[in-house]
């Protein structure tokens, strides 16, 4: 199963891919990820992405392609995968659908994150807050200005691939994503089980936190007497 996570910046993709990665028990693919991994290796691609990324403004083409391309075909993305943050363009699509066809798979679904602006513009700003509260470095991408330069980006860019998808009869599962994060997961894993994927059998730590839960609910004072 191939699934894209869709949605404008700060909206949850990469929350909510890796929830579905770990409940589908297939891999999670994030551009911006695999972008900021290039750091460490100050590669060409790093050079050019960080100029890109610290204007609010999308890498070459060619850098992602080459990435994604390299990426899908290792082996454990046999079963499927979760796409974060890829497509972001026409020509990203349209070379996705020919890597795609290559090796005879199609997208399952596109899972769009649907959240307002201003959730949009607060989450950023509690994001930035909460990594100076924690003493560790804001993304340089996540300044208030960069911020808006991204959404212009995304709405210019990004958004008009998910129209591609629509006209092609791609299934698109639209997720209202303004609420609680695990109210999100929760419709996510629903979308992606009414696609036909199956959640993976809970695991031991999984059944643990189940019983854990259970443990703290209030019981009646003469339960004994039932
Ligand atoms: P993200 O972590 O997905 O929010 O991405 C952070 C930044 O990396 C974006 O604002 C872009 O500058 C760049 N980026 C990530 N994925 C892509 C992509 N598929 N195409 C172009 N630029 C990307």
């Amino acid at each position: 199963m191939i699934f894209i996570m869709f949605g404008a910046p700060a909206s949850g993709k990469g929350t909510h891919s890796a929830n579905l990665s770990n409940a589908l028990n297939i891999p999670c693919i994030s551009t911006g990820d695999m972008l900021r991994a290039e750091e460490a290796k100050d590669s060409p691609i790093w050079r050019i992405a960080q100029s890109c990324m610290s204007q609010g403004k999308l890498v070459p083409d060619w850098s992602v392609l080459s990435l994604v391309c390299n990426r899908i075909a290792e082996q454990d993305c046999n079963n499927g995968f979760i796409l974060d943050g890829f497509p972001r363009t026409k020509e990203q699509k349209e070379a996705l659908d020919g890597m795609l066809s290559a090796i005879g798979k199609k997208v399952t679904a596109v899972i769009q994150l649907d959240v307002t602006q201003e959730e949009l513009e607060a989450r950023n700003q509690s994001r930035a807050a909460e990594a100076r509260g924690n003493g560790k470095p804001t993304r340089p991408d996540d300044d208030p200005e960069v911020f808006k330069k991204r959404l212009v980006t995304y709405g210019e860019w990004t958004a008009p691939v998910l129209d591609l998808y629509r006209s092609e009869g791609t299934k698109i599962k639209v997720i209202n994503a303004n609420g609680k994060k695990a109210d999100t997961a929760h419709s996510v894993n629903e979308a992606a089980t009414s696609v036909g994927a199956t959640l993976k059998a809970p695991t031991v730590e999984n059944l643990e936190s189940v019983r854990e839960l259970g443990s703290r609910v209030d019981k009646p004072k003469d339960l004994w007497m039932l």
